[in-house]
């Protein structure tokens, strides 16, 4: 049901320009981490509305996307602190719910984190992706079309293992990707991550837009090891965004404190890793639940 405002507003011709998934999706005000900094630098920078009017192209395909979109510099969320974004859609508590189930059997819960990987990274990758604009001829006139460019792919990266069902429908729904895999794995007594793959290119082209898919942001090592991988072939934390099922205090906190201007889209944000590096309740072993070893 449309608010009585915005009822009015459409029938009086009005332009709407609430996004679904704006300033209302950052941290939620229920959520309270470890440091109250995080969620409150998030709120107090939710901005207003914002309209961006573009010009009509006169050209066959012009060049649409401003080359800012990809290092957030001129986003007006971005105000240089890390924000943290739980889109409130029922599918994804749905499909958290389904991982969270110790019921759920192997191959539902690995496709239960595909669907909430394609939710996920659908809303991260809103205002995010260049386009070209030009017109067309369809069967009946010429129209406005808007594409993704697909000449600057997004580098998708995927922490394995379970990044691999997180990430498995990046490239279905983004027209353009080249996905790179890193394979890091946690010491279970000191829980410092070591590299066991690395498929990353040694310089990544400027301005490459970079989402990086690990499901659960536990104590933050791991994620923090990666994001450092892709810092040291120079990409700043602007260019990058972080999708994850689960995510907890202490990953967002070090994140947070290390990488400002980063944009993480979470599932659910849980309240607490436990001496074994698990998140409670969490889900469990990401990875030994979506491959069943
Ligand atoms: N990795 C997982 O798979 N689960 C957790 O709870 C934490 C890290």
């Amino acid at each position: 049901m449309p608010s009585p405002a915005t009822a009015a507003a459409a029938v009086a011709g009005a332009p709407l320009h609430r996004r679904p998934c704006a300033p209302r999706s950052l941290v939620p005000a229920s959520y309270s981490p470890v440091s109250p900094t995080l969620a409150e630098s998030a709120r107090h920078t939710a901005p207003a509305p914002l309209l961006v009017h573009r010009p009509r192209p006169s050209l066959a395909v012009a060049r649409a996307a401003s080359p800012d979109a990809a290092t957030g510099a001129r986003s007006p969320l971005s105000g240089g602190q890390m924000l943290v974004f739980v889109p409130p859609h029922p599918l994804i508590k749905h499909w958290v719910s389904v991982l969270r189930n110790e019921q759920t059997p192997c191959a539902v819960f690995r496709s239960a984190m595909a669907e909430l990987g394609r939710l996920l990274i659908y809303e991260a990758s809103r205002d995010w992706l260049p386009t070209i604009t030009g017109e067309i001829q369809t069967p009946v006139a010429v129209s406005s079309v808007e594409f993704i460019d697909p000449r600057e792919p997004v580098m998708v990266v995927p922490i394995l293992r379970a990044g691999l069902a997180l990430a498995e429908n990046a490239s279905s729904i983004l027209p353009a990707t080249k996905t790179y895999h890193l394979g890091l794995r946690r010491d279970e007594e000191t829980l410092q991550p070591s590299i066991y793959l690395n498929n990353l290119p040694d310089k990544i082209p400027e301005g490459t837009r970079v989402l990086v898919v690990d499901p659960m942001l536990a104590t933050g090592g791991t994620i923090v090891a990666a994001v450092d991988l892709l810092i040291d072939r120079g990409v700043t934390s602007k260019q990058i965004k972080i999708v994850s099922a689960v995510a907890a205090p202490p990953a967002l906190q070090k994140l947070s404190n290390k990488f400002p201007g980063l944009h993480v889209y979470a599932g659910m944000i849980d309240s607490e890793v436990d001496e074994k590096g698990y998140i409670v309740p969490g889900l469990g072993d990401a990875g030994d639940r979506s491959f069943a070893t």
